[in-house]
């Protein structure tokens, strides 16, 4: 345990192996589409920095991100040598910036497209992008109308490099849902007007549909990180673990009552553990008198509201010896996973991994290199 570790309230730990897993299974399982890592948001919490260095060393080249600002970090840190698109698409003043970085835009609109295309032809030369068509989700793209002007008016897109064209899946985290097949009809007519250019329509749900194909590319986010991309058995390795230090401990008798508001009271008598984690690290404060902590795999609920920088769990029963100031106790692991956590506090695991705190003492467990691997299969 690192001087680090122990002056922090909480360790939060990500295993690179995991995520390089991850993606490899969702390669085997859409081959031969490319798969494109989505490390927007920080790559979900879990670091863009070092879990896009370790993806690149797998082999990953398409990165995307939603915003410019998380483009030019993503080019800080991995350099020339990987194709990154930018989500959200190019915001009107931000053109040159986007080009000077080599990123690709996702063209959403025809004023996107016009602004892309005028950058292209006044600076001469050919601009790499991606063109999004909504199918649906009424979100981000070309609307119908915006993509039959844009088959209209073909010109408009001259100067410009369509490296790929995408769509997006409302409901890909439904295997039955219908719409899925909708979208799909709809994304293909689209695709038919725009010959012999890259397509890509599947996230991680979509990755995980019964399909003939899942296009040339797939944008695969939650399930490089451990979450379920669909409802059911979830078959991604888990990538965080989260444990918090017991910062005191305390016997209370009936009639008393835990935290704010004295939402939970005792009817008997217990003992508490309160853990050095909160709110203000992402903790969802939806989990007062909700979900649990884990010591040592024996399940302690959490009692009384959730505070910005501490939670209390009901440790009554558990054997003393678990239950020492300083020790700490799993609030994400083998016995409570980010999906378990988001079921309890009413949300995705998605929020539960963009929410983890900052002041958490953060290790990563590296992934072998490639040269290891060769090693220990020699
Ligand atoms: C965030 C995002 C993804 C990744 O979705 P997951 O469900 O996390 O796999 C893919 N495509 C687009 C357009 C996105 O915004």
């Amino acid at each position: 345990m690192t001087a680090n570790d122990m002056a922090a309230g909480a360790i939060l730990q990500i295993d690179l192996g995991a995520i390089i897993d991850n993606y490899r299974m969702i390669q085997r399982r859409t081959a031969p589409s490319e798969v494109a890592a989505v490390v927007k948001a920080d790559a979900y919490g879990c670091g863009a920095t070092e879990v896009a260095a370790a993806l690149r060393d797998a082999g990953c080249r398409l990165f995307f991100v939603a915003h410019l600002s998380e483009a030019l970090r993503l080019r800080q840190d991995l350099g020339d040598g990987i194709a990154i698109g930018v989500l959200n698409g190019v915001q009107p003043g931000a053109e040159a910036a986007c080009a000077e970085l080599g990123a690709m835009p996702v063209l959403n609109s025809l004023d996107q497209i016009d602004r892309w295309a005028a950058l292209a032809q006044a600076s001469g030369t050919m601009l790499a992008c991606m063109i999004q068509f909504d199918t649906g989700m009424s979100r981000l793209g070309l609307s119908p109308g915006e993509t039959q002007a844009l088959i209209d008016q073909p010109e408009r897109l001259s100067g410009l490099d369509i490296r790929l064209l995408m769509s997006h899946l409302a409901c890909a985290d439904e295997p039955e849902q219908t719409f899925n097949q909708h979208q799909a009809r709809t994304f293909d007519a689209f695709c038919a007007q725009f010959p012999n250019i890259p397509r890509s329509l599947d996230n991680s749900g979509g990755a995980l549909l019964p399909r003939a194909h899942h296009y040339d590319v797939v944008r695969a986010g939650i399930a490089l990180y451990g979450g379920a991309p669909q409802a059911g058995p979830n078959p991604m390795r888990a990538v965080v673990t989260l444990e918090a230090r017991i910062i005191q401990l305390r016997p209370v008798a009936p009639g008393d009552a835990v935290g704010y508001g004295l939402s939970y009271r005792f009817d008997r008598p217990a003992r508490l553990a309160t853990l050095s984690v909160g709110y203000a690290d992402g903790w969802p404060r939806a989990l007062g008198n909700r979900g649990a902590a884990y010591v040592a795999g024996h399940r302690a609920p959490i009692v009384g509201r959730i505070s910005m920088d501490s939670l209390t769990i009901d440790v009554s029963g558990i054997p003393g010896d678990l239950l020492l100031p300083g020790s700490l106790v799993e609030l994400l692991g083998p016995h409570q996973s980010i999906d378990d956590v988001a079921r309890d506090a009413g949300t995705i695991s998605y929020e539960i991994l963009t929410q983890l705190g900052r002041r958490y003492a953060r290790s990563y467990l590296p992934f072998p290199s490639l040269h290891q691997q060769k090693v220990s299969q020699a």
